[in-house]
């Protein structure tokens, strides 16, 4: 764990009801740059993950019953102690998870941005008084807590995709139980120790780490106490454990899967959209759920901006992501390499042509940073989320036919164009079929913006005043007898 200065932050067990965990078995974190062992993790079960969700709820009443000013308090300590430990927590990050140094910084400064804009929040939960349907009638509408909330998160913001679950459950006065992917387990755990440190009381922030995904899974959609789901990750497992919340009634949030079009019409800025483009399908080695992942290009201006795309591409600088100079890191696994050469080979069988690819570190999860041209809608790399450094150009020639090719697919969460004319920013974002659509801009999430999708890419919204509205019941109030 080299330069990590605070060694207290690198923790290797579950933390429930305030207690770090034993465990009799453990399983193994490696650094994707090079194969390295980081740390053997306490492996925690069904059993943690039920004794966190008791935990949580023995302690949820009296955090509900908190003044608002009061938590907020406290989000803004742990906050303070995010960014006060930035430095360290970005290297943990880059270690496990292999983005480069200064995106891992990035994402910590970014989760710890949602901290702080629900902690402003959680002072400003308004009800209502609506005008009665009668005279001895008064209609008032109150906001709570749902109570106690299970959580579970990918590997690739480790930090992020928790951190912006956990601070809208905890500021509006809930409990949190998080499960972080088994890939990247010590970012969340760092976390949980400086919520211990600020004070947090025991038992409302809870991570319980281990390698039986299902059976924990099972435990944070179906324990009785729990009363929210909140979930990021692949469409296919979160249809899984949206079924298994339905048993219970569970109220849910899903942040699933994309498969963003980023369109670049002819009276484009092509410079601004090479810009955007990079950070939008190359931050993180291509692996967000809002990369570009079919970039739709006008025909006149093809073979320009794939010209400029390539040269763009050459100059990114791959390796090991605590490297000076690196931009493109490696990928989490070999699995996820694999997967991506498989959609790469797959579209240049069916015609694609390979332009701009980089030789890469023969140890690590490599793939190339890749350019291809000639790519259709219909092809492989177009129809799957490709989660790899992989840009596919697909040529069109007209408006609406380039709008109903990019809501051709079963996602909906973001969607990117560039374009000057002003009608047609406007009619192309609203036809769009997306949650998020960004206009001359390759990076759309921060924590005032509410951020989710449509279609198979989930619901619910994370950040903005809306992000707190999915970990609160609205309870209205019928007051009779009111005339005498
Ligand atoms: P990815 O392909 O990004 O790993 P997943 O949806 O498989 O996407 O994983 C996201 C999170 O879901 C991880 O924390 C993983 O451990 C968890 N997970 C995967 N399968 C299940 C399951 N059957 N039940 C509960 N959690 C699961």
């Amino acid at each position: 764990m080299q330069g990590i200065l605070d060694k207290q932050l690198i923790r290797k067990t579950s933390f429930i009801n305030g207690q770090w965990q034993d465990a009799a078995d453990t399983f193994e974190v490696r650094n994707p740059a090079n194969g390295q062992l980081l740390a053997e993790v306490g492996n925690a079960g069904a059993d943690e993950a039920t004794a966190a969700v008791e935990a949580a709820y023995q302690a949820q009443k009296a955090w509900a019953a908190t003044p608002a000013a009061q938590r907020a308090a406290l989000l803004m300590a742990w906050h303070d102690a995010m960014l006060a430990h930035q430095e360290d927590l970005a290297r943990l990050l880059t270690l496990e998870q292999g983005k480069p140094l200064a995106e891992a910084k990035g994402e910590i400064a970014y989760g710890a941005s949602y901290v702080k804009w629900f902690a402003e929040e959680a002072v400003r939960v308004y009800g209502d008084t609506i005008p009665a349907p009668s005279a001895d009638k008064r209609v008032l509408v109150v906001k709570q807590p749902v109570g106690v909330v299970g959580s579970i998160t990918p590997w690739n913001f480790p930090n992020a995709m928790m951190v912006r679950k956990a601070a809208p459950a905890l500021a509006a006065g809930c409990a949190f139980v998080a499960k972080p992917a088994a890939e990247t387990p010590l970012s969340a755990l760092a976390v949980a120790e400086l919520a211990q440190r600020v004070g947090l009381p025991a038992g409302l922030f809870n991570v319980v780490v281990g390698t039986d995904a299902p059976a924990i899974g099972k435990v944070l959609t179906q324990h009785p106490h729990i009363r929210k789901f909140s979930f990021t990750g692949s469409t296919a497992t979160g249809k899984r454990l949206l079924a298994q919340c339905a048993e219970g009634v569970k109220r849910t949030s899903m942040e699933l899967g994309g498969n963003a079009p980023f369109i670049v019409f002819d009276d484009a800025d092509l410079d601004a959209a090479i810009t955007g483009l990079l950070a939008a399908k190359f931050r993180n080695a291509g692996q967000t759920c809002v990369c570009s992942n079919r970039i739709f290009v006008h025909s006149k201006v093809y073979d320009a901006f794939a010209d400029k795309l390539v040269s763009a591409v050459a100059g990114l600088g791959i390796g090991d992501g605590l490297a000076e100079g690196t931009q493109i890191g490696p990928l989490i696994s070999q699995g996820a390499v694999d997967k991506v050469a498989e959609l790469v080979n797959q579209s240049l069988a069916q015609g694609a042509q390979c332009r701009g690819s980089a030789p890469v570190p023969t140890e690590g999860h490599y793939y190339p940073p890749t350019v291809l041209t000639g790519v259709s809608n219909a092809m492989a790399v177009s129809r799957n989320e490709i989660f790899g450094p992989v840009a596919p150009l697909i040529p069109f020639d007209d408006e609406s036919d380039v709008i109903a090719q990019a809501n051709d697919s079963e996602y909906g969460l973001a969607a990117y164009l560039y374009s000057r004319d002003i009608g047609r920013v406007f009619r192309v974002s609203e036809a769009l079929e997306y949650g998020m659509v960004a206009v001359n801009e390759g990076i759309l999430s921060n924590a005032a913006a509410p951020f989710g999708g449509v279609k198979a890419s989930g619901h619910g919204r994370e950040g903005s005043r809306y992000g707190l509205d999915d970990y609160l019941d609205i309870k209205y109030l019928c007051l009779g007898g009111m005339d005498k």
